[in-house]
């Protein structure tokens, strides 16, 4: 039978929380492959083991291995008893007409109390098959790199390895509350905070019916690529094109933005708390644009009090952003043309240094707490699930 040994990020995970975060990696993986041919999941002395049964199909299950947080590597495995002799018998009639030009054996002992260490079993079984087949040796460059691993009852061996995703399991830190716009740039920030083990809800704004409905089309297509690497994801709408229009009739023009964003944020915060999110996340990044210099993020972080707001990307260049986008799969949705509701009744220029005092005025003419408490109201959410079948759990 075959299997795939699962290793996990081994610093991060040290410490006294270690056998929760394995867990919860090993219930992601469960839930992440639970509609393939995988006969069991288990926690196996420092790695995991996946079983796979006979119809598992190895490209689509490597592809969601890939992007399990908390994954350091993985290698497809097979399983044979502690003697040497037997598992060099294995290995070889494993790797039956396919020469290598050379190899080396990799051994770790899970188990310590093995009667040989590590570098005599490399030795022993790279001797075994050097002597059948008179493969090269090279030990700092090898083609094909065996893998074995000892432990109390069994042996493994692995001809491959493959990336893990890295970061920590889904689940491990909390629940955060991302705004999703629609662009290129919160979808990014939302993965990042998902790799360090955050769940994330999304929270997009629309002015649908005033604009079409393509950012909601949009935003619900980013949400579900991005389950697939949470497995459930709750993705909040709220409607936004009445209030801009009140922000339209008593602002100035130039405040318009600033005074969008503190609205934004006050919704974002009252929703987070209702749904037990520890923090705000948004994908903006230091002067990319008008309503991001330092003066407009201070103007616009005052008016959330009990939450911190995290911004993942503020550092990074676009073309950076856009990168990862591109590697994430997000930026060909992100780069379909809409309407961003922002842009609606947005003024050609937009004030770059905000002062609150003057935010405050203009906000004495509108109806906050009102606007705030209705478009909490209409808030409307979808949920989605990775596998689709598998029901959301808990996003
Ligand atoms: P993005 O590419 O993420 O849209 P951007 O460079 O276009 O970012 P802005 O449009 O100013 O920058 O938005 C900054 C941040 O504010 C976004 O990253 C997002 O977190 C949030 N945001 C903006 N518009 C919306 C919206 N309609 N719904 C939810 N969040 C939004
Ligand atoms: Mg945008």
């Amino acid at each position: 039978m075959e299997s795939v040994i699962v290793h996990y990020q081994e610093i991060a995970l040290k410490g006294r929380n270690r056998p929760w975060f394995v867990e919860r990696l090993v219930t992601n993986l469960r839930q992440v492959l639970a509609d393939l041919d995988v006969v069991r999941v288990r926690a196996l002395m420092g790695r995991i083991e996946v079983v796979l049964g006979p119809d598992a199909d190895w490209d689509e299950t490597r592809a969601r291995l890939g992007r399990v947080f908390g994954v350091a590597n993985f290698s497809r495995a097979r399983r044979t008893g502690r003697d040497l002799d037997e598992l060099a018998a294995a290995i070889l009639a494993d790797l039956d007409g396919r020469p290598p030009r050379s190899f080396r054996v990799t051994a770790r002992r899970a188990d310590k109390a093995y009667a040989l260490k590590s570098p005599e079993i490399e030795r022993r079984v790279g001797g075994l098959i050097h002597a059948a087949r008179g493969w090269p040796v090279d030990l700092g460059n090898p083609e094909l790199n065996v893998r074995i691993e000892i432990l109390p009852r069994e042996a493994f061996y692995a001809l491959d390895r493959h990336p893990g995703a890295g970061g920590l399991p889904s689940g491990t830190s909390g629940r955060v509350l991302c705004l999703l716009s629609g662009g290129i740039d919160s979808p990014v920030a939302a993965y990042r905070l998902m790799k360090r083990g955050c769940r994330v809800r999304f929270l997009h704004f629309h002015s649908y019916p005033i604009l079409s409905h393509a950012s909601r089309d949009k935003v619900r297509d980013i949400a579900r690529l991005l389950t697939r690497y949470q497995l459930g994801s709750r993705l909040y709408m709220v409607a936004f094109g009445d209030i801009q229009k009140q922000v339209v009739v008593s602002a100035p023009p130039p405040l318009r933005v600033v005074l969008y964003r503190r609205l934004m944020m006050r919704i974002a915060e009252r929703l987070a708390r209702a749904a037990g999110a520890g923090a705000l996340v948004t994908g903006e990044a230091l002067g990319q644009v008008a309503s991001q210099t330092l003066e407009n993020l201070g103007v616009i972080d005052s008016v959330v009090t009990s939450l911190p707001i995290l911004r993942p990307l503020v550092g990074s260049d676009k073309n950076e952003i856009s990168d990862e986008a591109t590697a994430l799969g997000t930026y060909p949705i992100s780069i379909i043309p809409d309407q961003d509701c922002c842009q609606l009744f947005t003024p050609r220029h937009p004030v770059t240094k905000a002062r609150r005092g003057e935010v405050e005025a203009a906000e004495r003419g509108l109806p906050i707490d009102a606007l705030v408490a209705q478009a909490l109201e209409n808030a409307e959410h979808e949920d989605f699930s990775f596998p689709a079948d598998a029901g959301a759990g808990s996003p």
